[in-house]
């Protein structure tokens, strides 16, 4: 008995120090970029072209939005684990929240194209909208950073009678994961370690927030990949009429 309790602690124990040690190492990585750029802008300045001096400020500014990032993401995760986040669920149209949140992503990947389509008639989901809109961000996001400019990003949402439920599908024509891989990545903290995603930014713990987020509105992940690309698929099932008019909170 002793013996079972001291292994759990010694699990959580080591959890806890891989999990202090990832995230310290991805805290320095940006950190000591940002402080060799102000380094050398501070002691070299005159010597530095106004092209140099702004493509290391461009730096700096990259790398402090990655701190941001994985600021937020770490704060997320802590808030989903301590439980004590309120979800405030509604029956809402999905389809103006994937349009704002497509909109918002157009913004940041200028060359992408975009292709939104949906059923008619499609029933309400019931979610909390903000989650409901994190979902969206970082699986469409995912798929723009993991595929070519000019390559096209496909969001569908359809609905399936059998199952009553709305289906929201984000495919891309990007570098694919490998079936191996596909089972780690809604791991915490992981990412694939290949030349192709080497030089993309991120910090392994999107999908992690997105699996759970979508569990905890009672929803399902699922995801097909080949080399031509990959699709996200998000599954809600349809509001019933009771759903209507109240907001439940629920944790
Ligand atoms: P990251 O911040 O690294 O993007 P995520 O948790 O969102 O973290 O994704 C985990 C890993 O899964 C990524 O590092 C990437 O290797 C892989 N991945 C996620 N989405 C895609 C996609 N659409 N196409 C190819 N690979 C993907």
């Amino acid at each position: 008995m002793q013996d079972t309790r001291d292994e759990k602690l010694n699990t959580l124990e080591q959890a806890h120090i891989d999990f202090i040690s990832t995230v310290s190492h991805e805290l320095r990585t940006p950190l000591t970029s940002i402080r060799g750029f102000a380094d050398t802008l501070l002691s070299s300045y005159d010597k530095l072209t106004p092209e140099q001096r702004e493509k290391f400020l461009l730096i700096i500014k990259e790398q402090s939005n990655r701190l941001i990032n994985l600021v937020e993401n770490l704060l997320t995760v802590s808030k989903m684990q301590s439980n004590k986040e309120l979800l405030i669920y509604k029956a809402v149209d999905c389809i103006p929240l994937i349009e704002s949140s497509i909109q918002m992503i157009k913004n940041q990947y200028k060359t992408h194209k975009y292709v939104f389509n949906y059923d008619k008639n499609l029933p309400k989901i019931l979610v909390d909208t903000d989650k409901f809109q994190q979902i969206l961000l970082n699986l469409t996001d995912n798929a723009s950073k993991y595929s070519n400019d000019n390559s096209t990003v496909t969001i569908k949402v359809s609905q399936n009678f059998n199952e009553n439920t709305v289906i929201i599908s984000v495919k891309d024509e990007g570098i694919g994961i490998s079936n191996e891989d596909l089972s780690k990545i809604f791991n915490k903290f992981s990412r694939i370690d290949s030349p192709l995603t080497r030089k993309i930014q991120g910090n392994g713990l999107g999908l992690y927030i997105t699996k759970t987020l979508v569990e905890k509105m009672n929803g399902k992940i699922e995801v097909e990949s080949s080399p031509k690309g990959s699709d996200f698929k998000v599954i809600f099932k349809a509001a019933t009429p009771e759903d209507n008019g109240i907001n439940k909170i629920k944790e």
